[in-house]
């Protein structure tokens, strides 16, 4: 069944080959098992299972909340010679009577809808007479009330499976691949031992960086005049930031566009045309800036500071290079960042689980911005890939020469003062005991007794912190999941007391950029 699979490709699509990825979910749906396949927007997750649709005997539904989208996707399919059409609330009724009298006649093999339609009794009706094969849902995460985007009418979908007289195979699909979501998704769609797939999200041509204890306006400033010719992205967290960046990069002479949620939408529209027409540089913007804006040569994305987590900073990030050509990533990183979006987290969510839950998030973002290891096998790990290369030579800490240097006796002096502690304190005060400092706290529990109070004396806090930063990165510490998170030791730090195993870094760069005198001259 398979080659006939290529043989549609070709024949409908015009391409030679599957993408490795689009290969197994096919091979999966034909062997009639469900699936829930997470693959980023681009993979080409509609191929997979538009051509299994037409492999099969019946029509496949296709559930997707989009319905913008879903006129451009049918008419595309219509123009390729694939009979298929969609039902949702822009139809007339005329229309949508023609569409359900020509769907239990038979004379289509794709039909999207819309999940509010599920509920309509005559719909329903309409389809207990059709044979459906297969339903394939999108943006599945739309399930779940731990992804971003819960929706209730998604609620419709396992009910109207169902009442169908025959189950018929299904294809969950989604870009969102946390735990929780995908174990939503299973649960709430009655899947049964689904085949799970993860693809496509490696995007060779992008470089990434993350850059800690920059002076970032300077940085900025440096960027945009050594990337004159190129379009790119600057993220900033709120309002005011992008306003101050706008500000500064304009006064520089720069052709900058600012957008976010605080502009009229008038302002809004101005900036983005401006932004695709190329008639200005870059654009500083929210996390408002970026939905459905399809700009092909964005060469950077710069994050003024730290997203909420990986998910928001791989979409944002992945703006760029959508032409296929090298695009660069940039994170600059502080810790004030962290605390920023603590706060955010904090005054925007009640649900304590569901704080909790964004905390873990924030803390896996901040251990990308700290791990010495390759940052693109971080990325497509996190995001469920089991077969990611370990080094890249395309990120900051792969193509980064410094020396690796032995810190085995550093980090033993870490673990052992968290143990004095009594795995008891956060970042912040190991770093002060550590540094033998005078803090108020500190003198008042008696720490400058411990025999760990002064053993980095002569590096700064701040040092102290990212090496705490980086072990913990690195999976030597963990930080517990509390509102005042504490950091313990993990079985590895115990390997490395015991002196079983050593531990290995380069050395820690806080700055990268050149100094000031070339910033500006
Ligand atoms: P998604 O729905 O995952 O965002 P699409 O299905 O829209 O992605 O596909 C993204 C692009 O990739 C489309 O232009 C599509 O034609 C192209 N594409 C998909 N599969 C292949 C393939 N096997 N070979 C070449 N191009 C492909």
């Amino acid at each position: 069944m398979f080659s006939q699979a290529k043989q549609i490709l070709k024949r409908f699509y015009g391409y030679d080959s599957f993408r490795p990825g689009q290969e197994k979910i096919i091979k999966s749906f034909l062997a009639g098992e469900d699936t829930v396949a997470i693959m980023p927007t681009g993979a080409g997750k509609s191929i997979c299972f538009q051509v299994p649709a037409l492999l099969l005997d019946g029509c496949t539904l296709v559930i997707s909340p989009l319905i913008s989208l879903m006129k451009d996707q049918v008419d595309a399919l219509i123009n390729q010679g694939i009979p298929a059409t969609y039902i949702n609330s822009s139809l007339s009724s005329a229309e949508l009577n023609r569409r359900l009298y020509d769907i239990s006649a038979g004379k289509y093999k794709l039909i999207y809808v819309a999940p509010e339609r599920l509920s309509a009794d005559f719909f329903q009706t309409c389809l207990i007479k059709t044979t459906i094969s297969m339903i394939a849902i999108d943006e599945a995460h739309c399930l779940s009330q731990w992804g971003h985007d819960f929706r209730p009418s998604y609620q419709l979908i396992y009910p109207f499976i169902r009442q169908l007289p025959k189950r018929p195979l299904i294809g969950a699909f989604t870009a969102t691949a946390t735990p929780e979501v995908k174990d939503d998704i299973i649960n709430l769609l009655g899947l049964y031992h689904p085949n799970i797939q993860v693809s496509g999200f490696d995007r060779p041509n992008l470089y990434f960086n993350v850059l800690r204890g920059e002076n970032k306006q300077k940085f900025i400033l440096h960027y945009v005049k050594t990337h004159a010719s190129q379009s790119g992205i600057i993220y900033a967290a709120t309002r005011k930031e992008v306003d101050a960046i706008f500000a500064l990069l304009s006064s520089k002479g720069y052709k900058a566009g600012h957008y976010h949620a605080g502009l009229s939408d008038e302002e809004r529209i101005r900036e983005q045309d401006r932004f695709l027409y190329d008639d200005i540089q870059v654009m500083v913007a929210t996390n408002a800036f970026g939905m459905g804006i399809d700009k092909s040569n964005v060469r950077y994305v710069i994050h003024y500071n730290m997203p909420r987590n990986m998910e928001a900073y791989y979409q944002e990030a992945g703006r760029s290079g959508r032409d296929g050509e090298p695009g660069e990533c940039t994170l600059l990183f502080s810790p004030q960042d962290t605390m920023l979006q603590k706060f955010l987290i904090d005054k925007s969510v009640e649900n304590p689980d569901r704080k909790q839950h964004e905390l873990s998030k924030l803390q896996t973002m901040v251990d990308y911005c700290h791990t010495p290891n390759c940052l693109r096998n971080y990325i497509i790990s996190y995001f469920g890939e089991t077969d990611a290369p370990t080094s890249c030579d395309n990120c900051s800490n792969c193509t980064d020469e410094s020396e690796l240097i032995d810190i085995t006796v550093d980090a033993q002096k870490v673990f052992s003062c968290i143990l004095r502690l009594n795995e008891r304190f956060g970042i912040t005060m190991i770093a002060e005991v550590l540094k033998g400092s005078q803090n108020k706290k500190l003198l008042q529990f008696r720490f400058d007794k411990l025999s760990t109070y002064g053993l980095f004396a002569n590096r700064t806090v701040n040092d102290i912190k990212l090496l705490i930063q980086r072990l913990i990165a690195t999976q030597y510490l963990m930080l517990t999941e509390s509102e005042y998170p504490v950091v313990r030791l993990t079985s590895l730090a115990y390997t490395v007391l015991k002196g079983d195993q050593s531990v290995w870094q380069k050395v820690i760069k806080t700055k990268q950029v050149a100094s000031d005198d070339l910033l500006f001259q």
